[in-house]
């Protein structure tokens, strides 16, 4: 027993996981189910460190030291019980078996109970940063127990991304936290792209501009607050040209999203526990939008001309209305992510540092950006902080962006250009910030067809008006 980790699943993500382990002086044991990627990893980067290769899982476990450390990096759902089921009969109590793969956060609960009756740690473990951040330092999420991080947390940190001399990776809370916290990671990615694929479609039909031309907007953008991964590699995809077309490579990209499910599955989490996270619900329908080729084509047969020509006199003017519109509705979309951890971390107890977690996304993830050391000092100055659009270098952003921001949008619905994100973002903003809203009729409405009753703003208690009656109201 020599290996101080193990990684089992050795396809693109655990390959270069376990590269970023051996290259950081630690020893590990691989092993893959078939066991010519474990062969072809040892010949191709055997000198990078030292590897400990295992053809049976038996063998894989007996190279461990103990309390053992076990990743299993291999694709999510049956795929990762077949493995623990393998493993389990070969472990010891107080051993850790850590899930790297993109589990739904119940899977992990429930994993995590089972293992915990084996007097076994299992810690689900949200890694984010694709192939390239998983060898050269991903942001990494870890759920489970305080004993197991006191284990994985020296190594984790270690093999993360760094920030300022920061690691992105930190003990994210009991059972399902660190994969909870990678969902809601990826919900935000999903409205974090869909506001930037608005704002480029809203720069392309406001100034008739070429994708070249919107890449170097998207590149001024990138030294500014919104500096962050994705405006970077936008200005990238933008600038691209086709080979074989010489055409711009984005107009030769069929334009249906497609996706792999996280963005469901943190609106389905959203549902359940009450939380208006209505940027990542648009971003994720407006994938599924896209991919109705039927009724895209029935309704642009159906209705050629119920857009308008948009003509923006003033380019500049233009350009930073669109910038401070998406800069707010950005604000607001990551305002309900943090929204929806606290939701989620009350309801399962999980105790989870809101500003801790904006602390491990500075780096090696697809959200990573500038905007996040702010998030994490409005939580660090104001822990019970309401929402995040009301502190205070937020609420500055928001106020000094509203008139852009209702600019852009109503321009937009006038000229026939679809922004869904942006628009339901600001629908956000007014609800939010309204002396009344509507719901008071909604009250009286179910009151009226079906006695569900109403609270007054005048007095305390629970009221009915017999409406099929005198009309008299009765306390309930
Ligand atoms: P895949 O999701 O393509 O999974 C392939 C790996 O799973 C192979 O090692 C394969 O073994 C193994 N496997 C499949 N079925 C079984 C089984 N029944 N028993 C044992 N092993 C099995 O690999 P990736 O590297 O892309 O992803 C690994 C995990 O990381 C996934 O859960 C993914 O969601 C997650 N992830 C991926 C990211 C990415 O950018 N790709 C980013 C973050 C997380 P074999 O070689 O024998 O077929």
């Amino acid at each position: 027993a020599t290996a101080q980790i193990g990684v089992t699943g050795l396809a693109v993500m655990g390959r270069n996981l376990a590269r970023n382990l051996a290259r950081n002086g630690f020893t590990v044991a691989v092993h893959n189910r078939s066991p010519e990627r474990t062969r072809s990893l040892v010949a191709e980067h055997g000198g990078e460190g030292r590897f400990v290769p295992a053809e049976s899982m038996a063998d894989f476990v007996a190279a461990l030291e103990r309390p053992r450390a076990v990743i299993v990096m291999v694709k999510a759902g049956g795929p990762t019980d077949a493995v623990i089921d393998e493993l389990v009969p070969l472990l010891e109590p107080g051993d850790i078996v850590v899930d790297c793969g993109n589990a739904h956060f119940a899977d992990t609960r429930r994993r995590e109970e089972a293992l915990r009756d084996h007097g076994l740690h299992f810690v689900g473990t949200g890694v984010s940063g694709g192939e390239e951040g998983a060898l050269h330092g991903p942001s990494i999420m870890p759920g489970g127990s305080d004993e197991s991080y006191r284990k994985l947390g020296p190594i984790f940190e270690k093999i993360a991304a760094q920030v300022d001399g920061v690691p992105c990776c930190r003990h994210i809370g009991p059972d399902g936290a660190g994969h909870f916290v990678k969902m809601v990671h990826n919900g935000i990615e999903y409205a974090d792209m869909q506001l930037i694929a608005e704002a480029y479609d809203l720069l392309r039909a406001g100034l008739g501009a070429e994708p070249a031309e919107i890449a170097e907007i998207f590149r001024g953008w990138n030294g500014g607050e919104l500096e962050s991964f994705l405006i970077e590699i936008t200005a990238d995809v933008l600038a691209h040209t086709d080979a074989a077309s010489g055409r711009p490579f984005v107009d030769v990209v069929l334009d249906r999203a497609e996706q792999k499910g996280t963005g469901r599955w943190t609106v389905q989490s959203a549902l359940d526990l009450g939380i208006p996270i209505t940027g990542i619900a648009e971003a994720t329908f407006a994938r599924s939008l896209s991919g109705h080729a039927d009724q895209r084509e029935a309704a642009r047969a159906a209705f050629p001309d119920a857009g308008a020509t948009w003509r923006v006199d003033d380019r500049d003017a233009f350009v930073e209305d669109v910038r401070r519109a998406l800069l707010a509705s950005k604000i607001v979309a990551y305002a309900q992510g943090f929204d929806h951890i606290r939701a989620g971390s009350r309801e399962y107890d999980w105790n989870i540092d809101l500003g801790g977690t904006a602390t491990i996304w500075r780096g090696g993830c697809i959200i990573r950006a500038r905007f996040l050391d702010r998030i994490r000092q409005a939580y660090d100055e104001q822990p019970d902080l309401s929402t995040l659009l009301v502190a205070p270098y937020f609420a500055d952003a928001v106020a000094a962006g509203v008139p852009s921001w209702r600019r852009v949008v109503a321009d937009a619905a006038r000229a026939g250009v679809p922004a869904p994100a942006f628009a339901s973002s600001l629908a956000y903003f007014d609800a939010l910030r309204a002396q009344r809203l509507p719901a008071a009729l909604i009250q009286g409405l179910r009151d009226n067809f079906g006695a569900h009753t109403y609270h007054r703003v005048d007095r305390e208690g629970t009221f009915h008006t017999l409406w099929a009656g005198d009309r008299s109201e009765v306390e309930a």
